[in-house]
This record gives C-alpha cells, structure tokens and sequence, in this order.
C-alpha cells in the first residue's frame, strides 16, 4: 500500500507520456539514471531566462542573482542530507567525480607502501577503479570484503580485515547491481575503531533513502544529482570538515585560491578550496529544485512506495518459470532493485525485446564486473523502480518477460 499520489506525480514527469515503439513508456531504469519534474527543468531554464552570469565574481545584478541562486542551492541541498553547515558541501559532477577527487586529494597525500584499502567486491567501478589507480602509485594495498550467497557483505570476516594497516574504507551504501542496503554505520564504527577514514558511496542511497548523512558516522559521503530527479554534471562531496580540511587541493586555478604569485598560491577556504573554475550553475539550481521537490513529496513516502513495488514485483516475477531473482530474500536489506536472469535468454536479448514492448530496463555487467564473476554470471537485467512508477508497470514487465519466454522457446 502506498500513501504517494502517483498519477499526480506522473503528471509533472513530462517524458513520461512518450511513446517507445508506439507504446507507453515503462521507465524501469531508474538505478542509472532517474527522469525530472517540470520543477526542475523549469529551474534549469528560468535560471539561463533570468540569471545566467558568472558566480562570485561580477559586481552587477545578474552576477549578483547567480550568486544568490548558486550559494542558495548548496544551503538546499546541504539541509537536504541534514548537514548543517553548507561549507562541507563540496560540487562535483557526480558520484565518479567524488571518489577520484577523494583517491588522488586524499590518497595520494596519506597512503604509504603496505598501507590497506578496504573496499567490498560489490562496488561500482568507480569505487574501483580508483583505487586501483592510487594504490598502484603509492604501494598501498587493496582488501575485499565479501558477499553471501544472497549478495550481503559478510562481515564476519571484519576482525580480520580491519587492522592498524587499514587507513580506508570505501562502501557502497546500496549495490546498484542488487539492491542490497548495506549496514555502513556499523563498518563506519569498526572502520573508526582502527584509525581508518570511511567514505560511503551514497549514489544509490541518496535518492532513495532518507538518509541524515552525517550521523552516518562517515568521513566521506558522495553522490549524483542525476540519480536524483536532479539534472547529470552535478553532484556533491560531503565530508567532515576536519576530513574535508585534510584533503590537498585537487585542481587549481579561479576561485579556489586566496593569493596567487607567480611561483606559489595560498588557497580559499572550504569549499571553494575544493572547487576551482566556474562551476555548474545551473546544475546547482536544478539540483536544489529536485532536493525541494522530493522534501514535498516525501521522502519516507517515496521509500514506503518502491518497498511495495519491489515486493509486488519479486511476487509477480517469481510466477515466470525459469526467473532467477538476484539478491536478498529478506527485502528489508535491499531498495528498489530487481537483478535477475531469466532461463539462458541473454539479457542484452531480454532488454532489446522490452524495449519494443516500451519497457526500459538495462541489462549487462552494471558497471560491476567483479561482482559478476563472483556471482557467477556474465550480466544480469535490472528492473529498477522510483517514485513515479506503478504496480501496472510492474505487470507490464512480467507480461513482456513472459512474451520474451515465449519468443524464445520456452
Ligand atoms: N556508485 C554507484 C553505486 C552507482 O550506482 C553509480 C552510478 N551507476 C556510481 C557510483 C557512479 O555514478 P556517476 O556515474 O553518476 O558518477
């Protein structure tokens, strides 16, 4: 049961009247990226109608409103995640650009040779990657924690992985391939007890929990203001301003300098120090137009809402013969995911025939190859569900799978 209003909320979500292959669009893509409200879009567009100039810098008025609007959108979206003060708010362009911002300002600064890394083998490739990269340049070493049968981070073996070596921690709040909401206040709490810095990857928790991120007991928290009802090209860094402070500057040039000499700068204060060059603007506005628009709706309401469709869908999936459903059976551990491979129909094959019955879903390894192979399985199709959505498309799914059984055979 759901408390959302939907066929409301559909009405202010304008690209979902249109048609794919002359049928109405079922949007189930939602884990990569979330569609906008006319609130959004109509902040974007006002904003280059009314106030489009450069930021902090003109002594006219459109600099002024720009400013005005800008600085307005980071107390926004800072109140949003429950952060007070809107200093720790860093800009990026999304949830990559935070964690390779964190790797290079953070990492290459204090990681040493035998230093260890914690990461988990359901991460993103951008929590990845990284990594990867930092710890090739400064000898550190890279640690796993592992999953269950069910997709669940063991944490059993913690006591051994967590040690005085240990200088980070990078978790994914929730597994964009499986949905599994993952505990990262308790490993940020062993994570603390070591000495060790936590970043949490908060791409797929920041739309769709209501998180308070800092008592998340978190150094780092990033995320994308696309996945988000957010426009793409914008996102943010959240750290505590002791973490943020320990951060060396990443780029350098305007805005995030104090003084400049032709041989040595002295730097801005927290965030701009963070921040080099014009920022996105209009991704801001738009940003804190989705942070509004969800506060209205309800962001307990919309977790109550793709709770109900994820067990409606999980129940209307499990009656397709040959469906093998990804992830944990509790569904309380998990968000509104649905990964899963149907009979030996590859899921590149299952996507393309839903698309021509104007089901959007995506299918592949989901940006997480090493999960796949621990998995076991090449890639898997995903259904992934927001706020707009309904148990109708919910049905209109099953019934496209249960044609692409059909189409092949089965
Ligand atoms: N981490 C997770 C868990 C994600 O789901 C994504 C997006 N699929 C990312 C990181 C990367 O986000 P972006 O592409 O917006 O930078």
């Amino acid at each position: 049961a759901s408390s959302l209003d939907v066929a409301r909320i559909r009405e202010v979500f304008p690209i979902l009247s249109e048609l794919v292959s002359g049928k109405p669009l079922v949007y189930l893509d939602n884990a990569a990226s979330t569609q906008k409200p006319v609130q959004v879009i109509d902040a974007i567009a006002n904003h280059y109608r009314r106030s489009n100039a450069n930021v902090h810098r003109g002594i006219h008025e459109l600099s002024n409103r720009a400013t005005d609007a800008y600085d307005g959108a980071r107390d926004k979206v800072a109140a949003f995640f429950g952060v007070a003060d809107s200093a720790e708010l860093v800009w990026t362009r999304g949830t990559t650009e935070g964690l390779n911002l964190l790797a290079h300002a953070w990492g290459t600064t204090h990681l040493r040779a035998g230093d260890e890394i914690l990461l988990s083998v359901l991460e993103h490739h951008s929590n990845l990657v990284p990594w990867q990269m930092v710890a090739q340049r400064t000898g550190a070493k890279l640690r796993f924690i592992d999953i269950d049968e069910q997709g669940r981070l063991d944490l059993s073996t913690l006591d051994d992985l967590l040690t005085e070596r240990t200088k980070l921690v990078s978790i994914t709040h929730v597994s964009n391939a499986l949905g599994t909401v993952n505990p990262v206040a308790l490993i940020a709490e062993r994570a603390r007890a070591v000495g060790a810095v936590m970043i949490v990857d908060g791409a797929q928790s920041a739309p769709h929990l209501p998180v308070d991120v800092p008592s998340l007991g978190a150094d780092f928290y990033v995320f994308s203001g696309h996945k988000m009802c957010g426009p793409t090209g914008i996102g943010g860094l959240w750290g505590r301003r002791e973490a943020l402070e320990s951060l060396a500057p990443f780029h350098g040039g305007g805005d995030m300098i104090e003084f400049v000499e032709l041989e040595s700068s002295t730097y801005a204060q927290l965030p701009h120090r963070l921040e080099a060059g014009t920022p996105n603007i209009a991704g801001a506005v738009g940003l804190a137009a989705a942070t509004d628009y969800l506060t209205a709706v309800g962001r307990e309401a919309i977790l109550a809402h793709e709770r109900s469709l994820l067990a409606y869908a999980i129940e209307r999936m499990s009656e397709i013969p040959d469906m093998t459903i990804l992830g944990p059976r509790d569904l309380s551990e998990r968000s509104g995911v649905v990964s899963f491979t149907l009979a030996d129909i590859h899921p590149h094959d299952l996507a393309t025939i839903l698309d021509s019955e104007g089901v959007a879903i995506r299918a592949g390894h989901h940006c997480t190859q090493p999960l796949m192979k621990r998995l076991g399985v090449g890639s898997t199709a995903r259904a992934s569900f927001y706020l707009y959505n309904t148990p109708g498309e919910v049905d209109a799914l099953v019934d496209a799978l249960q044609k692409a059984r059909t189409l092949f055979g089965y």
